[in-house]
């Protein structure tokens, strides 16, 4: 059959292979990189590559940016929903970009403390045994003070059984999860340092941050294809070719196979990936108005729960009209599973229990974000299961040199993992795909 390439078509070849490597490269891709989500680590990689000239185009699926970083305003006082606190404030990127743009940050106990109270099944209990347990379970969760093995949380109390109370509230608290899960190795590397907060909200930090790049949103990614040169990209909008691709999604959102990939992922990949695991906290934000039940701004409830867990109650944050249920664990999944109105139901009948028939009466709405249940996110934050704390590093290996898995998951900091969970360390994962890609 005669070829359908005319004189100017081998012309205009000729004239792209005259092209230097990069030239030819932009003729040949829709882009260079594409970043799939809009979270700290997607904006993170996405200030690195315009910083580096880099041409990217950030795909996200919700109708907003920020991820697991959001400020729920939908109750008419906000309350951050996700992220509260800047972990370890003096290397944390978001701390100065909210210097930069003129946002305040405070440091925690900078906050007028309120009450601090505790109840089991209703009952008002000292805190003090709770107190002087944490203190030693910090002692064995810090590799600062001595070697960690990579069992869980039940094995690394097991010669302490009066501990083991304490390590649940620890587990379904700090990580979402039961303690049997989550690997104490991988726990005893997260950083230290004085957290911050952001009194405007960080979801509304990290959005304002977000303001200056572009995002094509309500565009969740479908398809990942890498068996040709660079990569191929699909959603609903269509196919893009890039170079390379960063992919931020939450390792839960990986796991249930939500983004297809051609071909599939290598072993030490998927390795990586069964290595973690998703933590199920959840925030209950809950309206009242007319009485404060006679607790100051910034006081906790503490509401143990035996048998089951505990929620802890955030009451009038930031002297705002709220009650924050904060909760994880089991417990937290087995009240998503009631649903939205259940969940609230549930809510209100453990404070009406520790405070009294009025709570009802001043209740005006709530909003409920369970990251747990969101297609989205599929859980809180990312941990290592027991004997798998060198899971992180597996899934930070790029692949085929193409395919970058950056966010709170891979958050490598210094190359020990320790900015893993939060949104300082997505944010600097997502910086440190892009250093790491030969463009
Ligand atoms: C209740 C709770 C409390 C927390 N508290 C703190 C805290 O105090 N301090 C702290 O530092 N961290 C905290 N975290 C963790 C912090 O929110 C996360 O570590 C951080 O948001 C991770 O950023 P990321 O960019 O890796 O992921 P995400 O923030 O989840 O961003 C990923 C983005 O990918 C998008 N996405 C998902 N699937 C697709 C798809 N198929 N296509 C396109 N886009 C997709 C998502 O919508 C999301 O916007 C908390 C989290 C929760 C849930």
């Amino acid at each position: 059959m005669m070829s359908s390439v005319t004189r100017r078509s081998i012309v205009a070849a000729g004239a792209t292979l005259a092209l230097p490597r990069a030239l030819r490269a932009q003729a040949f891709f829709d882009t260079d990189v594409v970043i799939v989500g809009a979270g700290p680590a997607g904006l993170g990689a996405a200030r690195a590559c315009a910083r580096e000239g880099k041409r990217f185009v950030m795909l996200e699926a919700r109708d907003r940016i920020g991820g697991r970083v959001f400020t729920d305003g939908s109750l008419g006082a906000p309350y951050d929903a996700g992220a509260f606190y800047i972990h370890w404030a003096d290397r944390n990127p978001w701390r100065p970009i909210a210097n930069e743009l003129g946002v305040s940050v405070r440091e925690e106990n900078s906050l007028p403390s309120g009450a601090w109270l505790s109840f089991e099944n209703g009952v008002p209990v000292e805190r003090s045994a709770r107190r002087q347990q944490y203190a030693e379970l910090s002692k064995r969760f810090d590799t600062d003070l001595g070697e960690v093995p990579d069992v869980s949380f039940v094995q690394r109390v097991a010669d302490r059984p009066e501990l083991l109370q304490g390590a649940r509230g620890l587990a379904r608290m700090a990580v979402g999860d039961e303690p049997d899960r989550i690997s104490a190795l991988d726990y005893a590397r997260l950083w230290d340092g004085d957290d911050f907060i952001v009194p405007e909200g960080y979801g509304a930090l990290v959005q304002r941050f977000g303001a200056a790049f572009p995002v094509k949103l309500s565009t969740p990614v479908t398809h990942i294809r890498w068996d040709g040169q660079g990569v191929v990209v699909e959603s609903p909008a269509g196919r893009l070719t890039a170079r390379t691709v960063i992919v931020t999604v939450p390792v839960g959102v990986l796991a249930a196979g939500s983004i297809r990939f051609t071909p599939e992922l290598p072993a030490l990949t998927q390795e990586g990936l069964g290595g973690l695991a998703m933590g199920a906290l959840t925030k209950i934000g809950l309206r009242f108005e007319g009485t404060r039940f006679g607790l100051p701004a910034n006081s906790n409830l503490w509401d143990e729960i035996s048998g089951v867990g505990g929620i802890n109650f955030e009451c009038w944050p930031f002297d705002r009209d709220l009650i924050v249920a904060v909760f994880g664990g089991d417990f937290a999944r087995s009240v998503l599973a009631k649903g939205e109105q259940g969940a609230v139901e549930t809510m209100l009948e453990r404070l009406s229990a520790m405070l009294g028939p009025q709570v009802r009466a001043a209740f005006k709405g709530a909003s409920v974000n369970g990251w747990a249940t969101d297609p989205y996110a599929m859980g809180c934050y990312s941990h290592a299961r027991p004997g798998e704390a060198g899971a992180r590093a597996k899934l930070a290996q790029p692949v085929g040199d193409r395919i970058w898995f950056a966010g709170e998951a891979t958050a490598v900091g210094d190359g020990d993992f320790g900015a893993a969970m939060t949104a300082g360390g997505a944010f600097l994962a997502g910086e440190a795909a892009v250093r790491g890609m030969r463009l």
